[in-house]
């Protein structure tokens, strides 16, 4: 299998819409160094190499979710510690915003456990994105699913990205959710796109599929008649009480840097986010992970529901890197650790 398979013109890489699965395949299972050297070579064609982006993620409205994704302690088919609130006040998320800009975020996105937004909610919730806008942040939304007129409506307010992600593979896609399709994903993702909003999706990785899963959820991502602007890859958080706790499979650290490659790879100009999990990382998986084209993190000490690494471990990991992010605009050198630190 020839996997030279993306087309460089003047420098860059052009993105393709028609991979096929043993083009998929055969590029993860490239020798290692081979891998890497094809993702760092589109990562440079597209990106600088040195940068990350940050984002910062706040669950506006927790828990209740009527959707069964077999991952998730918010949903209310499950028992599990996460106890189900109102959507949160409006001013608490704008307090909430505003700290996440002072302490480094350049994205700020809001995140509501519903299987779809009511308009009085919506209404609220556009609100909160005109004013999250107004103080010089990137907004992104994940408010469930979507009609075209909502998506319009928070376009309108001042949304730049709408989040939703297909979570895994087509094939593995009903042991993790029945209460909506894949299809039914692909439709909200269709109404951002044709609102003129930037779309966000990715999925998660540990739930107990296969290699073959998560590059056939690459594949989905990637044969998208747009590839998203951003793709978070979540590694899937322990939640006691859920059904994926039965079937989870971490992958190996080398499995997980493959998966990022070959994702820099099939989708050259997009933003490779490592998303939840990043707390099971150890600082060098996530230097692989950087060096295969992943370029950008969520900053917090919370996800959602889930733990994060401290914003301070994230800045010095990043600045041992020499990796230049929003981290270098708030807190300048003082606050910046010397490469040379041990940690
Ligand atoms: S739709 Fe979102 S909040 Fe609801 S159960 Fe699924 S992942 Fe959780």
């Amino acid at each position: 299998m020839n996997v030279s398979s993306f087309s460089v013109v003047k420098g860059s890489v052009l993105p393709r819409h028609d991979w096929t699965r043993d083009e998929a395949q055969a590029l993860y299972d490239l020798p290692f160094a081979d891998l890497m050297f094809q993702a760092q070579s589109v990562h440079r064609a597209n990106f600088d190499p040195n940068h990350v982006e940050t984002a910062s993620l706040l669950s506006i409205k927790t828990g209740g979710c009527p959707e069964d994704c077999g991952y998730c302690s918010q949903s209310a088919h499950y028992k599990t510690d996460v106890k189900a609130t109102k959507l949160m006040d409006h001013d608490d998320v704008i307090a909430t915003a505003r700290r996440a800009k002072e302490s480094g975020a350049n994205r700020f996105c809001m995140a509501a456990a519903w299987r779809n937004p009511k308009d009085k909610d919506l209404d609220r919730v556009c609100d909160m994105v005109s004013e999250v806008k107004a103080l010089g942040l990137e907004t992104c939304a994940t408010l469930g699913m979507l009609t075209r007129e909502q998506a319009d409506r928070l376009r309108d307010a001042g949304l730049d990205f709408y989040n939703h992600n297909v979570d895994t593979s087509p094939e593995f896609y009903g042991h993790i959710i029945t209460t909506r399709t894949m299809q039914d994903r692909i439709e909200t993702l269709a109404h951002a796109r044709e609102s003129g909003l930037k779309v966000c999706c990715g999925g998660i990785v540990g739930m107990g599929e296969q290699v073959e899963d998560r590059l056939g959820m690459l594949m989905v991502l990637a044969n998208l008649a747009e590839h998203p602007e951003s793709v978070p890859i979540n590694l899937w958080n322990e939640v006691k009480g859920v059904p994926v706790n039965g079937t989870a499979n971490a992958p190996d650290p080398i499995e997980m840097v493959r998966m990022i490659a070959v994702a820099r790879i099939m989708m050259p100009k997009s933003v490779v986010r490592l998303s939840a999990g990043r707390q099971y990382m150890t600082d060098e998986m996530q230097a692989l992970c950087f060096l295969a084209g992943a370029n950008s993190i969520f900053i917090g000490d919370v996800l959602l529901t889930t733990k994060n690494p401290q914003t301070d471990k994230d800045a010095t990991l990043l600045n041992r890197l020499g990796i230049k992010s929003r981290f270098d605009e708030v807190r300048g050198s003082e606050q910046a650790p010397s490469s040379s630190r041990a940690v």
